[in-house]
């Protein structure tokens, strides 16, 4: 099928990408030149594992190019995906994006006429696509609404995982406003064999999606929490707490005598916060666009309230441990808001890093992708940055780890002993063994962990 896609950030290049290497002919529309011009050279602009070899190869079979040329894409494909950005504005979210798109594509549907489906994959409240963007679509196109085709199809992709999730659905949600929509993007995903497809009306669809990243956030929420009520109480660990009740058999049920250890189960668990492009603008969003309509949702305020204070509650407690930050050099490894990507956006690090300069420490960060973004990001900061973890533990006198990557998870109590000047370590996200770290002459400090 003949596809086009506006927005060619995370999700939008993700998707053209899969959607190519599955046979679809794809043109990725976006509004940065670089982005274009790096796509058409095959380059990805974004790192995400596997999607820079599949990039090249769907490039090379002819099943995919760029474009900056929105109106050009839409003649020449027969259904448009929206992937453009919906960022949290100052009252709930911001759908500028979303109306710059929906305009566009109907000016380009007033000149066609063959007809054409529109998708919505962008993160919207619910509404958005029977009303804001149905109407934007008819106004510019001249067109009524069952002259074309309008489905929302939320996206579920991880970041880090983005093409395995892809290209692996359990499910697919189409909300449509037609059978004529529906089939066709039932279509375009048909290859998925295994995948329920659920199809609902355009507001369901927006919701799951909202629902989905509110129990997520809840989740990690609800597990910080217990962590800071832990570290209250003293002598019991966090990560004892939720094993014990990761066994239980509602959501861990045994299956020839084996736990499964259900994906959910990564959500059980106590950290320096959630971060990303999704779950705090989204919370957010859901929470002022409820209270617009009359509900507020209390359990998910309180979720975001629990983690908008996690980075500072960390560096409260490091200060707590060894005095004083000023002047103290400080380690951070990780800064992307999770392993394997380079997006930063909402991660705790950088907001571990504000606080610890407020607190006049010295500060050294690395991350094995994410360093030249944090370091744009936070150009007003005195930070020293490496890609190598070695640079940035040399002589620290203190080390917080942020992001659980794997070439961090691995580094053994002798190596940070020989290259810090004090071997002091705070387990931000539970990776390492307190009790080998502490054998090894390493003070260690955990989340969710005080002991007396
Ligand atoms: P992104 O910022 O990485 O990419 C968006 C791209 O859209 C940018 O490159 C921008 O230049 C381009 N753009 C904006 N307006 C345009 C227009 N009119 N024409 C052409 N290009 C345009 O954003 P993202 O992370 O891919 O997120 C996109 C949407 O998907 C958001 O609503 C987000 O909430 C949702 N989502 C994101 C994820 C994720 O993990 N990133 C997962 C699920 C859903």
């Amino acid at each position: 099928m003949k596809i086009s896609i506006i927005g060619s950030g995370y999700v939008g290049l993700v998707t053209g990408v899969c959607l190519a290497s599955l046979g679809h002919k794809i043109i990725c529309v976006d509004k940065q030149k670089n982005i274009v011009t790096m796509i058409n050279e095959k380059h990805s602009p974004i790192y995400e594992p596997k999607l820079n070899e599949l990039l090249e190869k769907v490039i090379s079979q002819g099943n995919l190019v760029a474009t900056q040329d929105t109106n050009k894409a839409i003649q020449n494909t027969d259904i448009t995906i929206v992937a453009v950005p919906t960022p949290q504005g100052e009252e709930g979210i911001d759908l500028y994006y979303i109306g710059e798109a929906s305009k566009e594509i109907g000016l380009a549907l007033r000149e066609k006429a063959n007809y054409h489906v529109v998708c919505i994959k962008s993160t919207v409240v619910p509404s958005t696509t029977d009303t804001f963007v149905a109407n934007a679509i008819s106004e510019f196109a001249k067109k009524s609404l069952n002259d074309f085709g309008l489905c929302m199809n939320p996206e579920f992709l991880r970041e880090g995982n983005a093409v395995d999730d892809f290209m692996n659905p359990d499910r697919i949600v189409i909300g449509a406003i037609d059978d004529k929509s529906f089939s066709i993007m039932e279509d375009v995903y048909s290859v998925f064999k295994d995948a329920t497809i659920l199809r609902t009306n355009l507001r369901t669809a927006e919701m799951i999606k909202y629902t989905m990243n509110s129990l997520l956030a809840l989740l990690i929420s609800f597990s910080n929490e217990i962590g800071n009520v832990c570290e209250a109480i003293q002598n019991i660990d966090i990560k004892d707490v939720l094993y014990g009740v990761g066994l239980d058999s509602r959501f861990n049920p045994k299956v020839n005598g084996t736990t499964i250890n259900p994906g959910l189960l990564a959500y059980l668990a106590a950290g320096c916060g959630f971060g990303g492009s999704c779950f705090p603008k989204d919370t957010n969003a859901f929470i002022s666009f409820s209270d617009r309509k009359g509900y507020t949702p209390e359990i998910v305020k309180a979720a975001v309230k629990v983690n908008e204070s996690q980075p500072a509650r960390l560096v409260q407690r490091i200060e707590k441990e060894i005095g004083s930050l000023s002047n103290k050099k400080i380690a951070i490894l990780g800064l992307a808001f999770k392993p394997e990507t380079d997006d930063i956006r909402e991660s705790p690090s950088i907001k571990i890093i504000e606080k610890l300069a407020e607190k006049g420490a010295y500060i050294s960060a690395c991350d094995p992708v994410a360093v030249e973004n944090t370091a744009r990001r936070l150009r007003h900061l005195d930070v020293v940055y490496s890609r190598d973890y070695k640079d940035v533990l040399r002589d620290s006198e203190a080390c917080i780890l942020v992001t659980k990557w794997q070439e961090y998870k691995i580094i053994q109590p002798d190596e940070f002993k020989q290259l810090m000047k004090t071997p002091v370590i705070f387990d931000g996200r539970r990776i390492y063994d307190k009790e080998l770290f502490r054998k090894s002459g390493i003070q260690y400090f955990g989340i969710g962990l005080v002991e007396i």
